[in-house]
């Protein structure tokens, strides 16, 4: 029956399919399925100006449009895709889809869009920045304009093999931007070692932002740490109008979060935030 039921993604998990989809292996099966039915979908999320709300970039966010169970976060797929290597195939498709789709959005801007793609640690990999770079030749995308998103926890993992990878990909001219910065084990020693230009505040340190004066004091010290470092920052999940004004006065300058828009499909991106294109290559 819950086959049946469609729509909501959070049925995934429920009724008869429950046993079946619960077990991994039936996940990554239907993950296997996924790849080449190319059920996969990148949302946009914008990346704005704090003081004046301009476009400063997006964040790409994948999503399954599973034919049964609808929309699928990534948060219920990614974990399994890592541990099966999938994530391999999921990533490299991510990082093409978000590559042309810059390019074509950038074809007609007077200032450069750059779009920002999550990248797992488990994709880091000797063959992964020659991937990466034949992705962005076959695009036409500028490396400068291409970041990607790493979390910290796994990176401390193997550092001296990873600090490889990531400047070996950096050397390409592409930026990183560390990913849930906070919630890992941020040792700040490691952060040198790694060539990114970028923190992003982890959502929980803004989710209380204005009645909790420890998460205030937390992000006024990331802001000047990131400052001494010549790091931007970038804070994530802003929701209301009150914690945009402390941000503010902080003099934190760009934002992400449901405040100005949640994550959109591709079409929604271009109609409310781009200026109109000529209609030649949409795909
Ligand atoms: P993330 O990279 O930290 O992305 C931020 C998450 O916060 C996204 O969830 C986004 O939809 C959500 N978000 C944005 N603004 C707000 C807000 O104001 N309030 C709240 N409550 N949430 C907000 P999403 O899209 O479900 O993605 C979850 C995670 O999945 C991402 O966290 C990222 O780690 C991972 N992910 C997403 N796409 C990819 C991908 O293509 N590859 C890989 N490896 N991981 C991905
Ligand atoms: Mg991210
Ligand atoms: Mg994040
Ligand atoms: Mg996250």
């Amino acid at each position: 029956q819950a086959k049946s039921q469609g729509g909501n993604g959070y049925q995934f998990y429920t009724d008869d399919m429950n046993q079946r989809v619960n077990s991994r292996l039936t996940l990554e099966n239907e993950l296997r399925r996924a790849i080449q039915a190319q059920e996969f979908e990148l949302y946009y999320q914008p990346q704005v100006c704090t003081k004046t709300n301009e476009l400063l970039g997006a964040e790409a966010l994948i999503r399954w449009q599973h034919p049964d169970a609808g929309i699928i976060s990534p948060a219920d797929f990614i974990p399994v895709a890592e541990d099966t290597g999938l994530i391999n195939d999921i990533g490299d498709w991510a990082l093409r889809e978000a590559c042309s789709t810059f390019y074509r959005w950038n074809m007609y801007r007077h200032r450069p869009l750059p779009v920002a793609v999550n990248v797992s640690v488990r994709q880091l990999s000797d063959g992964f920045p020659s991937r990466i770079k034949d992705i962005l030749d076959h695009s036409g995308l500028s490396p400068s304009l291409l970041e990607l998103e790493i979390t910290e926890s796994l990176l401390m993992d193997n550092v001296q093999q990873n600090v490889e990878w990531l400047d070996a990909i950096h050397a390409l001219g592409i930026n990183f931007a560390m990913d849930d910065f906070g919630t890992g084990y941020s040792s700040l020693s490691y952060l040198k070692q790694f060539p990114i230009s970028k923190l992003k505040i982890d959502r929980a340190f803004i989710m209380d932002i204005t009645s909790d004066v420890d998460d205030e004091a937390i992000v006024r010290a990331i802001l000047a740490m990131a400052h001494s470092l010549r790091l931007k920052v970038v804070a994530e999940g802003v929701e209301t109008e009150q914690q945009l004004e402390m941000l503010k006065r902080l003099q934190c300058n760009s934002y992400q979060g449901y405040y100005f828009s949640k994550p959109v499909d591709k079409m929604t991106f271009e109609k409310n935030f781009l200026e109109p294109m000529p209609m030649i290559g949409h795909s």
